[in-house]
């Protein structure tokens, strides 16, 4: 491939999109990188409801499919790999992915976050097969059949919501007696007939013959260790982020987000980071995309200077 860019952008949700809206737009030639899907976990998001300029809301896949437009629209080019390293040679940095390396004069990382696991048996076995990380990618295979969602934050809640669209029931299995998600999803949650709760209660294994078919839990408080039969089980008990690649590379905080500044510079001249990747973060698309412009003019000076 070997390609050379004025900006290599790393990450195709809405921090990565924004910077490549403004680089772009800017004239540099860019491209983003994105391992999976466009949008990020944006997509997850059933509606999402304090976006700016959205009286009625909009769901976070068609929020994202028009920045992914507007960025295509300005002339960002798009690769779907994996970037594995970054390095440095004088002035240019090379970005390393699975599909080849990319010649950079700066680079952008808009890596963002990847769903925590579990860590129980049958996890990994059944990913893909009853086991899933996102309701909006998945949720229709499982139409009038009954699922669980594990976790008790806004991005559980929001999921079990999501499913109640296609699944016959949804229960949500929390480790405690009270959920994290804000008032608004919970009083939303509460009044949907098709969802249920089972507090205090933990996931021990997930069971099933080719695909999944039951959950094994235990009741925090009362030790009892009930099973669950169920088609699909989505996991969202938070995040980690996706800073692997960059370990030898830059500085990164006790939780693996990078320290950048308040423009977005990382400790390494021309490469920026934008969005739930950075250190002290508040999560929410406004801000990725708050981020996501201003590593994208801060990259331009940079360049330009
Ligand atoms: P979160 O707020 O950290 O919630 C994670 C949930 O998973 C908590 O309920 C936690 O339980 C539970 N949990 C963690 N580890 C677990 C384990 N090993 N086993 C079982 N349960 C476990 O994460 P999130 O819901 O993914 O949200 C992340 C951020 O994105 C938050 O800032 C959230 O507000 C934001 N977000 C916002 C929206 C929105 O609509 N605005 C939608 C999605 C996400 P405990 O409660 O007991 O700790």
């Amino acid at each position: 491939m070997d390609k050379e860019y004025e900006v290599v952008i790393i990450g195709g949700g809405p921090a990565g999109l924004s910077a490549g809206i403004y680089t772009a737009r800017a004239r540099l030639s860019s491209l983003l990188i994105e391992k999976e899907v466009i949008g990020g976990q944006a997509v997850n998001a059933e509606l999402v409801e304090n976006y700016p300029g959205f009286p009625e809301g909009i769901s976070g896949y068609d929020l994202t499919e028009l920045m992914h437009q507007q960025s295509t629209g300005f002339g960002l080019e798009t690769l779907t790999a994996e970037v594995t390293g970054i390095e440095l040679s004088r002035e240019q940095k090379i970005v390393k992915t699975n599909e080849g390396n990319l010649f950079a004069k700066s680079v952008i990382i808009a890596s963002g976050l990847e769903w925590a696991k579990l860590g129980v048996p049958g996890e990994k076995e059944f990913t893909g097969r009853g086991v899933s990380y996102c309701a909006i990618c998945d949720g229709a295979f499982f139409k009038e059949q009954p699922v669980a969602v594990v976790g008790g934050g806004n991005a559980a809640i929001s999921e079990a919501l999501s499913l109640t669209k296609f699944a016959s029931k949804v229960m949500v299995i929390h480790r405690r007696q009270e959920l994290r998600a804000t008032r608004i999803v919970q009083e939303k949650a509460f009044a949907e007939p098709k969802i249920e709760f089972l507090w205090n209660t933990v996931v021990e294994e997930i069971e099933g013959e080719g695909v999944v078919r039951r959950l094994r839990l235990r009741n925090v408080v009362t030790g009892e260790k009930p099973s669950l039969d169920i088609a699909g089980v989505f996991v969202a008990i938070g995040f980690k982020p996706n800073t692997d690649y960059l370990k030898s590379i830059l500085p990164l905080d006790t939780t693996g987000h990078i320290i950048t500044n308040e423009r977005m510079e990382t400790e390494m001249p021309g490469i920026f980071a934008a969005g739930d990747v950075r250190s002290s973060s508040i999560r929410q698309i406004i801000a990725a995309v708050g981020d996501g412009a201003t590593a994208a003019i801060y990259a331009e000076r940079f360049i330009t200077k």
